[in-house]
């Protein structure tokens, strides 16, 4: 027969008043006329074991025997005097009172432990689970998960015995910030590095909360163990790397412009030799060598412009630069005043409306027109006189959209993407000369203040060159 079964149940409900009764018989000379207790404790523990409808069987079949037992008339289930009448339902109604009283404790400290199963096993759940402490900051209970891990067994780390898992360099302080910590009653909130047996380390959170006093208890501590190493990990590896580039970026940066910087004196030298060579020696060699030293000269010149774009692209797009708040007419006007002659020898025609009042980089501003107005005179259809239009428009109350539209060979779609990177060119340069740097350019400076440059343009009808900016917040607007 099984604990708990329903025939286990149905025996002690039916054996324990039996035995009561037998009980009774056998100590009746010391027992009498006081036999309620014996029926009374086999009620209680048909009660714990067995639940209430068997507890109650239980007391009725006690209080039957009783009655026919040991009160008057005897051998009969009759009650004829009041007093017997007063002790058979004394006996009813105490012993009913007491299985009520043993069934809600029972209840009661069902649904306790189920409670802490619960938070146990969900304490579990966490890597390396929960743990408990006393009052005093002695470890009372650890997770499974975390002795596993550590190898170590509860009695090793009672009481501070976890603090020899801490890494020696961590142990004195965190020893201190704990016990200061107990003292005062606030939360434990603390990351420290463990190393188990095998010398693996792992960083673990550790957070904890004084729960009160209660009736008469003292006040514990319970917290768990999350393990953070990986996050831990790739943290620091993030800030590596994030450190790595950044490095990467300014000697990048430094190689950039002493390359650029630094190249231009022997190549000014160069140039101005070839230039030499070509004027003293032109048509004094044979055809070949003219020929030689006229593309050494235009090669020099090449260079010359490329090292110059490339200074100007490492210049621009510094976030630092020093900016204004100006029209951004200023930028474009300046624009078109450097390159006055180029317009009046093509005959260009270039309009720019009223452009907003925006916080930027001047100087960086003037390239963006000038390599926009440039590309404009630059890719003009045959026969059509360049005409360029600036404009610009709100695109919502933080950003304004500036507009440079040209009536040239435009861009077919597939490409519209790609000019903006770096050497991307779409003609080769015996066509249109060019460093394929001037659109990388514009779209640095463009982004280095927060807005966005992109195209839109019909091949054999013209481009539309758009950038947003921000608009001036507050009362400077
Ligand atoms: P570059 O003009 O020196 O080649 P850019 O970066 O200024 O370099 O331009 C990249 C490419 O985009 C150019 O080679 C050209 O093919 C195309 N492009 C730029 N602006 C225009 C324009 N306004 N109309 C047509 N094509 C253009």
């Amino acid at each position: 027969m099984q604990i708990g079964s329903a025939a286990f149940r149905v025996a002690v409900t039916l054996a324990l008043p039996a035995l009561a009764l037998l009980a009774c018989h056998l100590l009746r000379p010391w027992l009498d006329p006081t036999y309620d207790p014996l029926f009374i404790a086999a009620s209680a523990i048909t009660a714990w074991l067995c639940g209430i409808p068997y507890a109650f069987a239980c007391v009725l079949l006690s209080a039957l025997a009783l009655d026919y037992f040991f009160l008057a008339p005897y051998n009969s289930f009759e009650l004829l005097d009041a007093g017997a009448q007063t002790k058979f339902f004394l006996f009813l109604g105490s012993n009913s009172i007491i299985i009520l009283l043993i069934h809600y404790a029972r209840s009661a400290r069902e649904a306790q432990t189920a409670s802490e199963m619960r938070y146990r096993s969900l304490a579990e759940l966490i890597p390396f689970g929960g743990w408990v402490a006393d009052s005093s900051g002695n470890m009372t209970r650890i997770s499974a998960s975390f002795l596993n891990t550590f190898n170590i067994t509860m009695e090793e780390c009672r009481g501070l015995g976890w603090t020899r898992l801490l890494d020696e360099a961590d142990r004195k302080q965190v020893l201190a910030d704990w016990k200061e910590c107990v003292r005062s009653g606030y939360f434990w909130d603390y990351e420290y590095r463990l190393r188990n047996a095998a010398g693996e380390q792992f960083v673990v959170l550790s957070r904890g909360i004084p729960v009160p006093a209660v009736r008469g208890k003292h006040r514990t501590w319970v917290g768990i163990h999350l393990d953070i190493t990986e996050r831990e990990r790739s943290t620091e590896q993030r800030v590596q790397q994030a450190r790595d580039l950044e490095r990467f970026n300014a000697e990048l940066e430094q190689f950039a412009y002493v390359s650029a910087h630094d190249l231009q004196e022997p190549l000014r030298m160069i140039a101005s030799y070839l230039q030499l060579l070509s004027r003293r020696y032109q048509g004094k060699l044979d055809a070949e060598a003219d020929t030689f030293i006229q593309y050494a000269v235009e090669g020099a010149e090449r260079l010359k412009s490329l090292l110059q774009d490339l200074l100007q692209l490492q210049q621009v797009g510094k976030a630092n630069r020093v900016k204004v708040k100006a029209p951004l007419t200023d930028a474009a006007i300046a624009a078109e005043n450097n390159l006055s002659v180029r317009i009046a020898a093509t005959g260009a025609r270039i309009s720019i409306e009223e452009l907003p009042t925006v916080e930027y980089d001047l100087d960086a501003f003037v390239k963006v027109f000038e390599h926009l107005f440039e590309n404009a005179l630059k890719y003009h259809r045959e026969g059509m006189t360049p005409e360029i239009h600036v404009s610009a428009a709100a695109q919502n109350k933080q950003i304004w959209e500036v507009r440079v539209r040209d009536n040239g060979i435009g861009i077919p779609a597939e490409y519209q993407e790609r000019i903006f990177q770096i050497f991307q060119r779409l003609h080769p340069r015996s066509e249109y000369p060019g460093t394929g740097i001037g659109l990388a350019i514009c779209k640095k400076v463009v982004e280095v203040h927060g807005g966005h440059l992109s195209v839109q343009s019909t091949p054999g009808e013209g481009s539309v060159f758009y950038f947003t900016i921000p608009a001036i917040r507050g009362p400077g607007a």
